[in-house]
């Protein structure tokens, strides 16, 4: 069995705020953004399809990369592949999870961070008057992204969850705080949605997630996910004996209204124990790669992962035609 650790004892870095003008006074926004090409989003893209990740992370700055085919859904049955117009943008209903979903995260960052700012005693007035309302938050959020359609929404999700949890006894330790580790001289680095302190004096990190529909695989999905197997390795390290664990923030938001649940995820302790493993060998595919032009990156081509449940792979018609 191998014994491939994290090096370091990971460490909690808070990112700069970013400043919004809101009825003409600077506001404070929690960069609530990804992790980047050192996080598990990047590592979990080369295990799924190394292509992948040379598109997404390699080629920021090349145009003919820059340019995905917006993920869409299968043609009608009995149409030609040739001839049906693909929806973009804010019509492109497959897009719909991830916008309202990124904007609740806004919106619950800052709610957080105030209370957070709140609990460690500075001034309630100041602290509102410094950073953006929670509401405020998934505007910007909406109007930086182009995702207007999905605004409304979202604050009525806000809303409603801090309705719910208003009486909530958490003390705030770290709001979309970037987590840091090396494993053999390479970073990896998690940005976290929430780590607390609850009621039983336990840390757990709270992971937000916004559903259609809560049932009981919403929860067990996650035992195996590198997302949620990388905060215990993180949290664990960095808190020891006082880690309680991982817990599912979920919010329901479908036809019969809102429902708010949280449950702690069971644990994976064989994939806990080989997780640092996991990265090294999903940085040495992009390592083995590194020097190779974006189309000769190896490809998935599997029906599972070119195809998702939200749609084609950005990259669909790119893999398929070619640059040209
Ligand atoms: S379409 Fe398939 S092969 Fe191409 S980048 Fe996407 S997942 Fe990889």
């Amino acid at each position: 069995m191998t014994d491939i650790q994290f090096d370091i004892c990971p460490t909690p870095s808070i990112t700069v705020p970013v400043t919004h003008e809101i009825g003409g006074k600077m506001k404070k926004v929690v960069d609530a953004g990804s992790s980047g090409e050192f996080g598990w989003h990047a590592a979990e893209t080369a295990l799924r399809c190394a292509r992948l990740f040379s598109y997404k992370f390699r080629c920021k700055d090349d145009k003919a990369c820059v340019v995905p085919t917006p993920s869409a859904p299968p043609p009608l049955a009995g149409a030609s592949s040739f001839n049906v117009t693909l929806p973009r943008g804010d019509a492109d209903n497959t897009r719909a999870p991830l916008a309202r979903g990124s904007l609740v995260h806004a919106g619950l960052a800052n709610h957080y961070r105030i209370l957070q700012l709140i609990q460690q005693g500075h001034d309630p007035d100041s602290v509102r008057e410094e950073w953006a309302s929670p509401t405020e938050a998934v505007s910007i959020c909406a109007d930086t992204n182009g995702w207007g359609a999905h605004r409304e929404e979202a604050i009525r999700i806000v809303n409603a969850y801090m309705a719910n949890w208003m009486r909530e006894e958490l003390e705030v330790l770290h709001v979309e705080e970037v987590f840091a580790a090396e494993i053999e001289g390479r970073r990896y680095t998690q940005r976290l949605d929430l780590v607390v302190r609850d009621r039983d004096r336990k840390v757990y990190v709270f992971d937000h997630k916004v559903v259609g529909r809560i049932s009981p695989q919403t929860v067990d999905r996650y035992t195996l996910s590198g997302q949620f197997i990388g905060m215990r390795c993180l949290v664990e390290m960095a808190y020891g004996d006082q880690f309680g664990g991982v817990k599912l923030n979920l919010i329901e938001s479908g036809d019969k209204g809102f429902k708010f649940f949280r449950d702690v995820v069971a644990p994976a302790p064989s994939a806990v124990r080989t997780f640092p493993l996991t990265v090294l060998h999903a940085r040495k595919i992009v390592d083995m790669c590194a020097d190779l032009p974006p189309e000769e990156w190896p490809q998935a081509l599997s029906e599972q992962t070119c195809y998702t449940p939200y749609g084609r792979c950005d990259y669909f018609d790119r893999c398929r035609w070619g640059s040209n």
